[in-house]
């Protein structure tokens, strides 16, 4: 994966910036690929894109990944310091076409763009019912059509037990579509799994990375008459060069 240039990752800030987090990962991930069609990057699963999200991070800022996640029992911010390549070495993207087969039904992974339908779902219960229905793949469809009838599903409610099997066996298949950190609080003692969220860390990088660009065009604009686009495609050594020169 190549690192975003000083203009993709502005671009990304300036885009980004009204998204929703699912909207932004995919908006980086098309500038990192442009080879693949938007549509195909929402209709991966959601695991093969927090994959590559990890990739593009770690090749845009770096392997070291330091975050923080707020003690659920006491409210503490604990800081954690992990190897982005590390991370990602351990993270199997899941394989192209992956099935969940139970009985004569077949569930495929969710998708960016399922994780996205189900944003207005009312509780974390329906959400699931909602998943799993926009993933069954519709009986009688030739090969691997991916296309469902919503309402046609909606009729046919799963029973809760196979609910809970489905949503077992794609995060097992998936396993990248939800990070785990074991999490240890040296405040009150409390142990937990804290949720790695690779996007909301890419971001919080990608807004820092963005104000240091956007102070860097405005002192060598201020300084030398420069426009936006050739301050852009200075490389980093040469536009610390010059902002040293301007002190
Ligand atoms: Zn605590």
């Amino acid at each position: 994966m190549r690192p975003l240039s000083a203009a993709q990752l502005l671009a990304l800030w300036d885009a980004g910036q009204t998204r929703h987090p699912i909207d932004r990962a995919l908006l980086a991930l098309a500038l990192a690929m442009p080879e693949q069609a938007p549509d195909e990057l929402a209709d991966r699963p959601v695991g093969w894109r927090e994959v590559n999200l990890l990739a593009l991070r770690n090749a845009t800022f770096g392997h070291a990944l330091d975050g923080y996640a707020a003690c659920p029992s006491c409210g503490a911010l604990m800081e954690f310091s992990l190897d982005g390549k590390v991370l990602l070495d351990g993270l199997p993207a899941p394989a192209p076409d992956v099935r969940i087969v139970v009985g004569t039904q077949q569930w495929r992974l969710p998708s960016s763009r399922d994780q996205a339908a189900i944003l207005d779902a009312p509780d974390p219960d329906t959400a699931v019912e909602w998943l799993v229905d926009r993933c069954r793949i519709a009986e009688n469809s030739p090969g691997n059509d991916l296309t469902v009838n919503r309402k046609k599903s909606q009729k046919s409610k799963s029973s809760p037990a196979l609910l809970g099997e489905l949503e077992a066996r794609m995060e097992a298949l998936d396993p990248a579509a939800d990070i785990r950190l074991a999490m240890n609080c040296t405040d009150c003692g409390h142990v937990w799994d804290a949720v790695l969220d690779i996007g909301a860390c890419f971001w919080e990088e990608v807004t820092t990375r963005a104000r240091q660009l956007l102070e860097s065009v405005h002192r060598l604009a201020s300084a030398y008459g420069w426009r936006e686009a050739d301050i852009l495609a200075l490389s980093p050594a040469r536009r610390a060069a010059y902002l040293s020169m301007i002190g």
